[in-house]
């Protein structure tokens, strides 16, 4: 593959994506805003460029993978920002999980220096991004779609195109907000079976054998019950895709009860600075805690 490709924040996510885009052949350079994350990309061969404007001049397109909406303004519009060098032929592809309004905002920026735009939220964590089966949530420009399909082939197991963007953003934070409140209920039911003297590891297998059985309960079960909360996927971040669903509900007039009480106890986890553990820790604030 012939093509650089330019990628901006090597955190959980952006390290296991660019990681993967280097062992299928393609060319990249990266940025990280602590630049030291940098080092492992380039032992594998990727360039590091010293800001996001450095890696947008070098690149036909430039994929972002960071934490929340300030920090993807932050990465366009600041100082040596992908605002000074993006122009007619360039496209940018932010991959972060923001809101609809964030993601118009950089579009309508881009598109006003001539760039393309796509946002492209994905679905499926730290392994799936390693092993690039990730669900990856597209809309924008149908154009820079296509041309990126290359790499959203090797990051991910399967791509939709969404349409006008903001859908990408609207359809991630949908199912994190379900991901959030299951999260919960799965927690509370740990919670219970082990306060009315149940064994919570039988109750694993009992729930692996039925309908309400599914992936998640599957892989964080178990971690869980041994409290290995190493991160996977940050709960500042879950409880961020809860605050940014919660607003969509709002915007929309829908009653979403459960996800906003799911919210408060992943509030709480952060209160008790759980934030950066993985966002399973939330059973610790709802009350589990196994001996
Ligand atoms: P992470 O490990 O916390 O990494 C966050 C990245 O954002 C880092 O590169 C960080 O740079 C950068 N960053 C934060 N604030 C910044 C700022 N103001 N300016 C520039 N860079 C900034 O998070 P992650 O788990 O990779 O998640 C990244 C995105 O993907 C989030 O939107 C998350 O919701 C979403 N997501 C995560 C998962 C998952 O399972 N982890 C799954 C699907 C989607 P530093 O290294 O300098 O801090």
């Amino acid at each position: 593959m012939e093509e650089e490709i330019g990628f901006l924040g090597l955190g959980i996510m952006g390290k296991a994506m660019s990681m993967n885009l280097l062992r299928h052949g393609f060319k990249l350079t990266v940025w990280n805003r602590s630049l030291s994350k940098c080092d492992e990309l380039r032992e594998h061969g990727a360039s590091v460029a010293e800001t996001p404007a450095a890696v947008v001049k070098k690149c036909k397109y430039t994929i972002a993978m960071l934490s929340d909406p300030s920090a993807a303004l932050s990465v366009v519009f600041d100082k040596d920002g992908v605002l000074e060098q993006i122009c007619s032929g360039k496209g940018y592809i932010d991959m972060s999980t923001v809101d609809a309004d964030t993601s118009t905002k950089i579009s309508e920026a881009i598109t006003s220096k001539g760039g393309h735009f796509l946002e492209a939220p994905v679905s499926g964590s730290k392994k799936p991004a390693e092993d690039g089966q990730l669900i990856i949530l597209a809309a924008g420009v149908k154009s820079l779609y296509e041309e990126a399909l290359p790499a959203f082939d090797v990051m991910g197991k399967k791509s939709f195109f969404l349409g006008e963007v903001g859908n990408g953003a609207r359809m991630k934070l949908v199912v994190n907000m379900i991901m959030g409140s299951m999260m919960n209920a799965f927690s509370e039911g740990l919670v219970l079976a082990d306060k009315s003297g149940l064994d919570p590891q039988t109750l694993l297998n009992v729930l692996e054998l039925g309908a309400v059985g599914n992936p998640m309960f599957k892989l964080k079960g178990p971690t869980m019950i041994q409290k290995n909360y190493s991160p996977v996927f940050p709960l500042k971040h879950q409880q961020k895709d809860m605050r940014l669903a919660l607003a969509l509900g709002d915007e929309n007039a829908v009653s979403m009860p459960v996800a906003a009480a799911a919210n408060e106890a992943f509030k709480k986890a952060r209160g008790m600075g759980l934030g950066d553990l993985d966002f399973s820790a939330v059973c610790e604030a709802v009350g589990f805690r196994p001996s």
